[in-house]
């Protein structure tokens, strides 16, 4: 199942994708797609509709994309997580998955406008396998159980200012948070569409030159392990989402390789899951 949010900033409406490849909205009474969302158990309802041809009117192609989520109550990201993006940073291998959170308000559409914050000389680019929580996870048994808590996977951007994050002292969540940080979607996949979150090529260009091209299957650390091993140090929530690390190919590290300028155009995309198109400007 491929679910999506279209309509303005703020006003968006779920939507899903029939067996025809068409996107239809679903009916206002199955409200947004949020965390209540997965506590009522709306997915099976929107099966049920997808079954029965009893969807809503088709979404025109002119219509914004919002975030394939609304309000995440958590974005959770994990540095570091391939090999050869550690090695170019100069970075050391991780022992255990590094943890960073975004603040859930720079969660935007998958081709909306990304803002370059006030006073940046360094804005870098990360494509991601995003997951979102399907259900409340707290102190998993085992990596085993993850998988029965993920409600989906989708293209994930994690925009990231180098100076604020590794330059400015503490955190890295300075660098990490800024408006517009994180276009997500343009589709939430549920994990029965996606047969192997491990075996999944993504790409990353800016102005349509190639700069990361890479698989989820070199993670260090996989997805559900990830899950589980968050669920040991905090509790997961539905409609939380997860960026689970970026392969090598940002401009960090690279002084031949420039960082992002107004005007620039970033592409990304995963299979299966869709790509995005962002506009880079001043903020
Ligand atoms: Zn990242």
């Amino acid at each position: 199942m491929r679910l999506a949010r279209v309509g303005q900033l703020g006003r968006e409406r779920a939507a899903v994708e029939d067996e025809k490849g068409i996107l239809r909205f679903l009916p206002e009474t199955m409200g947004d797609i949020d965390g209540q969302f997965w506590i009522d158990g709306r997915r099976d309802e929107v099966q049920r509709l997808l079954q029965a041809n009893a969807l809503g009117e088709p979404v025109a192609e002119s219509e914004r994309r919002g975030s394939p989520i609304a309000k995440p109550e958590k974005v959770i990201c994990i540095g570091l997580n391939y090999r050869d993006h550690a090695l170019e940073t100069g970075s050391p291998i991780p022992e255990e998955p590094i943890i960073f959170m975004k603040a859930p308000n720079c969660v935007v559409g998958p081709n909306d406008q990304i803002l370059i914050p006030r006073g940046s000389l360094k804005t870098d680019w990360e494509v991601e396998l995003g997951v979102v929580i399907g259900e409340r996870a707290r102190y998993l048994d085992s990596v085993d159980d993850a998988a029965a808590v993920i409600g989906g996977y989708c293209v994930s951007h994690d925009v990231s200012e180098r100076e604020y994050q590794l330059e400015r002292g503490g955190q890295w969540d300075k660098g990490k948070s800024c408006e517009t940080f994180n276009p997500l979607g343009p589709w939430l996949v549920t994990p029965d569409d996606v047969l192997s979150p491990q075996a999944l090529g993504l790409q990353l260009s800016v102005n349509g030159v190639l700069r990361q091209d890479g698989s989820t299957s070199d993670m260090i650390f996989d997805v559900p392990y990830i899950v589980w091993y968050l669920s040991q140090f905090m509790v997961l929530e539905p409609g939380d989402l997860i960026n689970t690390g970026t392969p090598k190919g940002v401009s960090l590290g690279h002084d031949d390789v420039p960082f992002l300028s107004p005007g620039d155009l970033v592409e990304l995309s995963i299979d299966g899951l869709g790509s995005q198109r962002s506009l880079l400007v001043q903020a």
